[in-house]
């Protein structure tokens, strides 16, 4: 079974701050990691490698050169092969045009079986790739899964919702976009690192993946960022005083002139 796990580079935003001057996000020296929900996807991944026979995992990700980085990062946790879309051709993309390049590399890759992604990116923050993906590639999606279970020829699902679960089965080939309580990612180990760099990463352009350069990134984009900007500051907190009994009693008239209650 050839399993594919989308992977993207992110910058860690835990670690992004805010330019108390310029009210600018301060990018420089935030370091770039494996996006948390692709970590929990290429887990399950393994573990299905772990307990099956004829399992390969393979990791894809469309991205600069310096993706490759998170790349072995992924090999070294048990991956398989790697592969990197890069091109000038892809800067830009939005949300379509970046499904349109991983549905073209996953078409490349071939006799795919389960593809993987995360619910989300930490930057991006849209969770429009995985199923946009699944629907490029005319393949079932099931998303939000926080547990997983293999069957012959299709995957029994379990589906996290606000107020409850679903239980689906689904046939495969098919992509399952993957959430935090899903699993615990294994470490990477020090022969995994050392075999890592050792390995080759498949490198593609989109000729390679059989795309005009008009059909990637920017020129392939329906919607375009205009402008960015950090939120203005929180207004300043107010103390409500007097006896706890006026101060319930002022809190709930606030409460009603917001309509929060
Ligand atoms: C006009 C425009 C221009 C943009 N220009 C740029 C730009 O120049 N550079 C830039 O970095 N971003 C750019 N973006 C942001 C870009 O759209 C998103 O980063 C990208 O499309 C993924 O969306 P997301 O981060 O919301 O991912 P989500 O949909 O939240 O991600 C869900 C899952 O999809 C998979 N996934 C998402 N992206 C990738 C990827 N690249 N490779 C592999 N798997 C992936 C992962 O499994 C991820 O967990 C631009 C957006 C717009 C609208």
């Amino acid at each position: 079974m050839k399993i594919v796990v989308c992977v993207k580079q992110v910058p860690d935003t835990n670690e992004v701050r805010i330019d108390p001057v310029k009210g600018t996000l301060i990018r420089d020296g935030v370091p770039s990691i494996l996006n948390p929900d692709d970590a929990n996807a290429l887990e399950a991944a393994l573990e299905l490698k772990d307990l099956y026979e004829d399992v390969a995992v393979e990791v894809l990700t469309m991205g600069p050169p310096q993706a490759a980085y998170m790349l072995r990062e992924c090999l070294a946790m048990g991956a398989d092969h790697a592969y990197l879309l890069s091109d000038r051709a892809f800067g830009g993309a939005d949300t379509c045009a970046t499904s349109t390049t991983l549905a073209a590399g996953i078409r490349k890759i071939q006799d795919v079986d389960l593809v993987f992604a995360g619910r989300q990116a930490i930057d991006g923050d849209t969770a429009q790739v995985g199923p946009q993906t699944a629907s490029r590639l005319g393949l079932p999606v099931v998303t939000y899964v926080q547990d997983i279970r293999l069957e012959e020829d299709g995957i029994i699902a379990e589906r996290n919702m606000e107020d409850g679960c679903e239980i689906i089965r689904v046939r495969r080939p098919c992509l399952l976009t993957v959430i935090k309580e899903l699993n615990e990612p294994r470490y990477m180990t020090t022969w995994g690192i050392v075999d890592a760099f050792k390995q080759e990463i498949t490198v593609w352009n989109h000729e390679d993946v059989g795309l005009d350069a008009a059909d990637c990134g920017l020129s392939a984009s329906p919607t375009q960022v205009l402008r960015s900007f950090t939120p203005p500051a929180k207004g300043k907190g107010e103390r409500l005083q007097g006896t706890p009994r006026e101060i319930a009693e002022t809190l709930v008239s606030r409460l009603h002139e917001k309509h929060l209650i």
